[in-house]
């Protein structure tokens, strides 16, 4: 079993990076093939200057919540505790850009029928936003969710700054309506509805992941998302003002040349939380989906190995837990895949 504070062995290191040159060939040649038919090429590469970000609306269909398949495995999902099987989505990409995400297969897997040809730029470089958003929420029967717990939100971060003003209106109308909102978000504009949140402390609970303290790992993981510390004080703001508020320690990256001790790392998480306990500590290691494990290859420079990862991680996690006294749930890799 590989340790989770060492790299792989160089024997398979060396066959890992040969399979990313073949990839990266392949992907060189997809781009001479797209150069060829279009002029957009360079829209196809992920570039993190925010100005590379191209924009379109889109009609999003009511009624707004709409079945998720992230929730519980005893209710047929993978098994996040994140909502009671609901999830609130309203725009199409993520400016977040997280380079682990696997939403963009998702998207692509609609093509450009749902939305337009700018689903096919790199990841966190095209956003549709509704333009029916009123209307769609008008038409959303927001009773029928009463005392029902709803994610918000699994496809995109409600809190991106393109969202916040929509999202301000959903959580209004939903928390009117007695419909209990998991927040889930990256991003400390969530402190702006604090004063909305507040009014209703037993129907929501804002939740936060948090993937490592190492700013230059976070910075190619997350290339947009606030610092590790900025999200982890809106976890203290929230508990300061009598809010349920929870962490998600995911994904948890293997060793890497650039964060070589992962426990180290998750130490580092949990020492900043413990002084805050939060309500609900949950963990998850990096997992397959789509080609997002090469997506991180390529920006990190670097193969990633997964064998038995997710097992030892585990058993640390708990362990550090105990350490600073909390306990957590780790979601283990879970097979079915299929997710939205
Ligand atoms: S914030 Fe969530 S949805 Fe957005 S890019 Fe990151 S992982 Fe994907």
């Amino acid at each position: 079993m590989i340790s989770i504070n060492q790299t792989a062995d160089p024997e398979k290191e060396k066959h890992r990076m040969a399979a990313l040159k073949a990839w990266e060939t392949m992907r060189r040649l997809k781009i001479e093939k797209i150069k060829s038919e279009t002029e957009s090429v360079d829209d196809y590469l992920f570039d993190p200057d925010m100005r590379k970000v191209a924009f379109g609306t889109y009609r999003i269909n009511p009624p707004l919540i709409k079945p998720s398949k992230l929730t519980w495995i005893e209710k047929g999902g993978v098994g996040k505790e994140l909502s009671d099987g609901w999830a609130l989505n309203y725009a199409v990409g993520c400016t977040h850009a997280c380079r682990f995400c696997y939403v963009d297969n998702i998207n692509k897997r609609y093509g450009t029928r749902r939305t337009g040809p700018l689903v096919n730029r790199a990841w966190g470089n095209y956003f549709y936003s509704p333009e029916n958003i009123d209307e769609a929420i008008e038409k959303t029967n927001w009773k029928r969710w009463k005392g029902i717990e709803v994610m918000m939100s699994s496809t995109h971060d409600p809190y991106l700054p393109q969202l916040a003003s929509v999202t301000r209106k959903i959580i209004t109308k939903a928390l009117e309506n007695g419909v209990r909102l998991c927040i889930q978000t990256r991003s400390p504009l969530v402190k702006r509805d604090f004063d909305i949140f507040t009014r209703y402390p037993d129907l929501v609970r804002i939740q936060v992941s948090v993937a490592t303290m190492n700013h230059e790992l976070s910075r190619i993981m997350e290339p947009r998302v606030a610092t590790p510390e900025a999200r982890i004080d809106i976890i203290r703001e929230a508990k300061r003002l009598g809010l349920r508020a929870g962490i998600i320690i995911a994904p948890v990256m293997p060793p890497l040349k650039i964060r070589p001790s992962v426990s180290a790392d998750m130490d580092a998480i949990v020492r900043s939380i413990s002084d805050i306990k939060p309500d609900f500590i949950y963990g998850e290691s990096l997992h397959t989906r789509g080609s997002n494990i090469k997506e991180l290859e390529v920006a990190l420079g670097e193969p990633i190995f997964l064998e038995n990862f997710d097992a030892a991680i585990e058993k640390k996690f708990h362990a550090l837990l105990l350490k600073y006294g909390m306990t957590g749930r780790w979601w283990k890799e879970h097979k079915r895949i299929n997710l939205a």
